[in-house]
């Protein structure tokens, strides 16, 4: 039988983590945020705060419906507080190992039926499902970024997913108003299988010489009609994440085709990440971000 989630558990209070919480708080679920650094929950708290202060003044939300969305999310200090869910997002960094563990913690601290997601872009759902004791009740819930803007939730069902699983985390994402892609259980699924080596595309043009950081980003905004450039993209995702995938669809599919460039190699190393980080293929320290090439 599915569940109806009423009480979700988040797991990475980060950038996608902080927009999970934001919609399903504003579509009336209760929402219990975790993170390995406290901080990081405050500034999630914040932000959302900001985020939704901002649909106020916009008009597509009102006061009293900020106050209420606000006074559903609390943060959760450890994995026991998260025992009351209906269901886990783990939105934590996109490192097998990282997620990993944090099924196995999980899995010792909630009760038996409490379903498990992960909002990983790329890594298999049927192997982060084996490191649970619970893989039919197992999903990948691939939210975009951001995700009080975007509208697709891909949904990506491991070996052994129950259809009670697959029910209960589609009638959650209808819920949040969301339109569902399904896609196999195969590197990046669909959207970064063809997003990221792109954006890697992006960055050999920037390596070679081809252009510089302006002018790639403005031929595929003006000549594509992308409504942003790619590197300009990559900031926005973080060049973590970005080589993550890249490092996720050629070690798992064996093609050249997908081999990370070194130049986004040399960011991530840097530690410019991007938006996230304040710099990346553009520097956000100032009133306008610069092209750091
Ligand atoms: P982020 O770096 O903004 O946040 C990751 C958070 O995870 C950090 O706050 C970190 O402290 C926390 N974390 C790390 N280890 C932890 C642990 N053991 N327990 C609890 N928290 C832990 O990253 P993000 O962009 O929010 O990405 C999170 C996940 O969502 C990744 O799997 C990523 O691939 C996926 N995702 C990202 C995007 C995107 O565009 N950025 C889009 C879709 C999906």
């Amino acid at each position: 039988m599915s569940l109806t989630i009423n009480t979700l558990g988040i797991v990475g209070a980060g950038q996608m983590g902080s927009g999970i919480a934001h919609v399903c708080a504003a579509a009336g679920i209760e929402v219990r945020l975790n993170d390995v650094n406290e901080e990081r929950i405050n500034g999630a708290l914040a932000t959302i705060n900001g985020n939704m202060a901002r649909q106020v003044a916009k008009g597509s939300m009102d006061e009293p419906a900020r106050q209420a969305a606000l006074g559903r999310i609390t943060g959760a200090r450890s994995f026991d507080d998260l025992a009351g869910c209906d269901l886990v997002i783990e939105a934590a960094t996109e490192n097998e190992e990282v997620k990993r563990s944090i099924f196995v913690a999980l899995c010792r601290a909630l009760p038996p039926e409490t379903l498990l997601a992960t909002n990983t872009s790329s890594i298999s759902i049927t192997r982060l499902a084996a490191a649970t004791n619970r893989p039919e009740k197992f999903i990948g819930i691939h939210f975009m970024n951001p995700v009080p803007v975007m509208q697709l939730v891909e949904l990506i069902r491991g070996i052994a997913t129950e259809d009670a699983t697959f029910d209960s985390a589609r009638a959650f994402i209808n819920r949040l108003g969301k339109t569902l892609t399904v896609s196999e259980d195969f590197p990046a699924f669909i959207v970064n299988r063809i997003l990221l080596p792109m954006i890697n595309e992006a960055v050999y043009t920037l390596y070679e010489g081809v252009g510089s950081v302006e002018s790639i980003d403005t031929a595929m905004r003006l000549g594509a009609n992308h409504p942003m450039g790619p590197l300009q993209l990559a900031d926005f995702i973080g060049l973590d994440t970005c080589l993550s995938v890249m490092q996720v669809l050629h070690d798992g599919l064996a093609d050249s085709k997908y081999r990370p460039c070194p130049l986004l190699v040399k960011y991530v190393e840097a530690g410019w990440l991007g938006r996230k980080t304040k710099r990346g293929f553009y520097d956000y320290r100032g009133d306008k971000p610069v092209p750091t090439r």
